[in-house]
């Protein structure tokens, strides 16, 4: 079965987009969200058919497919306003959209990484942009390009594009790679071979965190910027790191012959953090289901299979004969019926790797992709705008 790999990679534009567009484009989806709301519209297609040539009229200039988009974004818009709404957390009772964002699809975008250049249309015809960007994904060059994004932010503008390429993940062979997360290092290998790799992850945490503190301690006019700098910093640092983990895990993968890489289930890495808890939270879960999802999309590329297992007792049972282990001097734990004395992360890994029973109904246990007969399953990414791959 073939699977979609999705990227998103945003790149800053260099040059000036009208204003106009984004003004056009807003006044339109405002219009189409009051319209579904009123008659409480989920569907494109009738919302499409219903507003398309009227809209069409009233904005002769504007390229059609912007309208095909805003109709697309209104129907997304309004189905989470909706669900906010059952859940009583709209704050508000109709749905508004205030950002300055445009949804673009390959009609009135493209863009020529050869050149680096990127193309829109507007009202007033196809303007040029360079696109700015730190580091070069070679990988983006055999991938498809499907629809975009068109952000104004402080007065510069992005480009989100959405990148896409079909893989024919390789057969089962029964040979497998297991990676366990912590919160300061990665444990992966296989039967021949397990490595634990500090990531250093908290220090940088701990620095940042502390930073902000600082920050927030000394009231200023506007801390605002200087607080998404640092959270930028502090999240390149983090990705940079990441990426390479990621790497080392496919390449051994590749090295060992293996054919699906084990990763466990977030939700039980939650409950192993040792942080302190003003650093737990939104952050920490971030970090971890990051260098998943990273890993993850690297070994589809690489055509290996991504199964996620339930890991309960990775930590503290005995791989050979499933009976709890005890503590033995730091990060060790020992088997009580057969000797095993090994380092826990290494444990963990051993434990993850008999986890994996080839069949099919191992593969649909992950929280994030659901898996439907006959259609791809998708894997999603974003990568920063420096994003170092
Ligand atoms: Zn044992």
């Amino acid at each position: 079965m073939m699977e979609a790999v999705r990227l998103t990679a945003s790149f800053k534009l260099k040059g000036l987009i009208p204003s106009s567009l984004f003004l056009t484009y807003k006044l339109i989806l405002q219009e189409l969200l009051d319209y579904a709301h009123a008659k409480e519209i989920t569907s494109f297609n009738r919302l499409k058919s219903d507003k398309y040539r009227d809209l069409r009229a009233r904005y002769p200039n504007l390229p059609s497919h912007y309208i095909y988009t805003a109709c697309q974004m209104a129907c997304a818009v309004y189905r989470s306003f909706r669900k906010l709404r059952r859940r009583k957390e709209a704050g508000v009772d109709k749905p508004i959209f205030k950002k300055d964002v445009i949804m673009l699809d390959d009609h009135v975008f493209s863009i020529d990484l050869e050149t680096w250049e990127a193309s829109i249309a507007t009202e007033n015809g196809r303007i040029k942009f360079k696109l700015l960007h730190g580091t070069y994904h070679e990988k983006f060059r055999e991938m498809r390009i499907g629809q975009a994004w068109l952000i104004k932010k402080n007065n510069e503008y992005y480009l989100n594009a959405v990148f896409r390429r079909d893989v024919e993940p390789r057969a089962f062979n029964g040979k497998t790679l297991a990676v366990d997360v912590n919160e300061n290092n990665v444990a992966f290998g296989t039967e021949e071979e397990i490595v634990v790799r500090k990531t250093g992850e908290r220090a940088i945490r701990v620095a940042y965190f502390l930073k902000r503190r600082k920050l927030q301690s000394k009231p200023r006019l506007n801390e605002k910027p200087i607080m998404a700098k640092y959270r930028g910093r502090e999240e390149r640092r983090i990705s940079t790191i990441y990426h390479r983990l990621a790497n080392e895990v496919v390449k051994m993968a590749e090295k060992r012959g293996c054919s699906a890489i084990i990763l466990e289930n977030l939700k039980n890495i939650r409950k192993r953090s040792e942080r302190p808890r003003e650093l737990n939270g939104r952050m920490n879960r971030w970090g971890f289901r990051k260098l998943q999802t990273t890993i993850e999309y690297k070994a589809k590329l690489a055509g290996l299979n991504v199964i996620y297992v339930k890991a309960e007792g990775t930590s503290s049972l005995c791989p050979r004969c499933r009976v709890r282990l005890s503590p033995s001097g730091y990060r060790l734990m020992k088997c009580p019926k057969c000797g095993l004395d090994e380092d826990r992360d290494v444990i963990a890994v051993r434990n993850l790797l008999q986890m994996h029973v080839p069949s099919s109904t191992v593969q649909g246990e992950g929280p994030p992709m659901k898996k439907e007969e006959g259609r791809p399953s998708v894997t999603e990414v974003t990568l920063g705008q420096n994003g170092s791959a």
